[in-house]
């Protein structure tokens, strides 16, 4: 693959000579990302340093017809980073790093877009305030991506996900033009929601620049509990029954047996290595004593759905071990055969034990290694599907069972990506949960913002 020299040069004397890559190697480490699907190197990688020069490469690109993919951290898990074939760009946004503004008093941030998630979370915390969206992966995924994505985390059930603290934000179109939309404000109805639009629109309706975000007052108490379950079924049925008496735990996950014992392996944390699912459950709030009226409340429903232990962390050392359980799920598994598979197909709440029996029956069907975590509380389960890409015919019967993942969430009411994106991944699974219309109707939005089709061109609606 190559590009004219003469663009090449263009791209050094505008961007720096530092911020402008064509080495083999440099292209090789942005052909792919955490999706496990094919590699596609780029033509060159490009790495402005100011928003001024990150229009200015996205005008340059698509004045020489470059397809654009645009990269935060590359931890996308739907191959949304993985770059067009042929001659491609890619565009980093790793020196645009800088938090601009965190105000106490109107409760925002002003970010760059490769700002780091908990770089964000941290300095925040630092001034007494909260940003609640914490993907698992918020030690390394960008804002940028995290809003491409429209990212979850471990408290979306009480908190929202990162549509509900976007603000506003400053983009560049096709052209390398800057637009702006949403304010500072809390309220703020000026011209079309396009913040609104660019939610999930995984690099291809425009580049952010720049992320209002918005910001709470932190919870003043919390409690965080383990409880325990022979059968996996009593645990995703405790899931609905929390929140049917009247509870919104900030955090409820689910880790299913296999979990249990990769982390446990992996990590040594005391976690019941016989238990069938363990439900992990943080519940926050103003006051101690409503905190512990709620916590009592869900060890009553967890023990009336079968839970045979439930275990309360007694300091913050003991609840850092249990989220450090959670977090480490992934990585855990990951540990137990060469490539893993992670899903992100999710149903209403209430569908949550139909869905984890489904994976159940799908796995054994299909011969296959699966462990499963994940937001229970917002029927966001990850079926981790454990095997060696390396193997023809166990990857056929992997990619098999990921469409059965699919098919049921859809017959289950649920969607195909509640967190993860569309990406290359899922693509041609989105006419089947909306319809033609819907596919023909984005299309013609995509048209109107990317003429020439060079914004992440084979990416989510294709
Ligand atoms: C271990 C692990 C745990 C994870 N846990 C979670 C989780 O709990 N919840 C969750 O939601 N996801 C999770 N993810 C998935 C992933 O981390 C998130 O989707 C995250 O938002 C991606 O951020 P990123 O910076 O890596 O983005 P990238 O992967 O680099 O990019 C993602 C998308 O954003 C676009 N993009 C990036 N920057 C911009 C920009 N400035 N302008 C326009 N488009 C842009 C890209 O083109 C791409 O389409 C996890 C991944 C891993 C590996």
């Amino acid at each position: 693959m190559s590009i004219p020299r003469s663009l090449t040069s263009d791209f050094r004397k505008v961007l720096g000579e530092d911020s402008v890559f064509t080495e083999d190697a440099d292209l090789l480490s942005y052909a792919y990302d955490s999706a496990v699907l094919e590699q596609r190197k780029p033509a060159v990688v490009l790495a402005p340093s100011t928003r001024e020069l990150l229009g200015r490469a996205v005008g340059m690109c698509y004045r020489a017809d470059l397809p654009i993919t645009v990269r935060g951290s590359g931890t996308n898990l739907s191959g949304a980073t993985v770059p067009e074939p042929g001659d491609s760009a890619v565009i980093l946004t790793s020196k645009l790093n800088r938090i601009l503004e965190i105000n106490q008093r109107d409760l925002y941030a002003l970010v760059e877009p490769g700002v780091v998630t908990a770089r964000l979370a941290r300095a925040v915390a630092a001034q007494g305030l909260f940003y609640p969206p914490d993907p698992g992966s918020q030690e390394v995924s960008t804002l940028g991506g995290n809003v491409a994505l429209n990212a979850g985390g471990l408290r979306g059930l009480k908190y929202g996900v990162t549509k509900d603290y976007l603000m506003g934000m400053e983009l560049f179109d096709h052209g390398g033009e800057l637009v702006k939309t949403g304010s500072r404000t809390v309220k703020c109805v000026t011209g079309y929601n396009l913040a609104g639009l660019m939610l999930a629109s995984e690099g291809t309706l425009g580049v952010f620049s720049t992320l209002i975000l918005k910001l709470l007052p932190p919870p003043r108490a919390s409690r965080a509990m383990l409880a325990v379950f022979e059968r996996f079924r009593e645990a995703a049925e405790a899931v609905a029954e929390i929140v049917a008496a009247r509870i919104l735990p900030c955090t409820l996950e689910f880790m299913d047996t296999r979990c249990i014992r990769a982390v446990e392996s992996f990590k040594h944390i005391g976690l019941p290595v016989d238990a069938g699912a363990i439900l992990l459950i943080e519940v926050d709030g103003g006051s101690s004593e409503g905190v512990l009226s709620d916590a009592n409340e869900v060890k009553v429903v967890c023990a009336k759905c079968g839970a045979s232990e439930i275990r309360e962390a007694r300091d913050p050392g003991e609840k850092a071990r249990i989220w450090e359980a959670r977090r480490n799920a992934l990585p855990a598994l990951a540990r137990l055969r060469p490539t893993t598979v992670l899903e992100d197909a999710t149903v209403p709440r209430s569908r949550v034990p139909d869905m984890v029996e489904a994976v159940a029956d799908l796995a054994s069907r299909h011969r296959l290694e699966v462990g499963v975590f994940g937001h229970a509380g917002d029927g966001n389960l990850h079926p981790t599907i454990l095997c060696d890409r390396r193997d023809p015919e166990e990857f056929a019967r992997v990619e098999e069972m990921v469409d059965g993942i699919f098919e049921t969430a859809l017959n289950l009411q649920g969607t195909l990506s509640g967190e993860h994106g569309i990406g290359l991944a899922k693509a041609k699974w989105m006419e089947k949960e909306t319809n033609r219309a819907t596919v023909e109707f984005s299309k013609r939005i995509r048209k109107a913002l990317d003429p020439k089709g060079l914004l992440n061109a084979g990416k989510k609606i294709i």
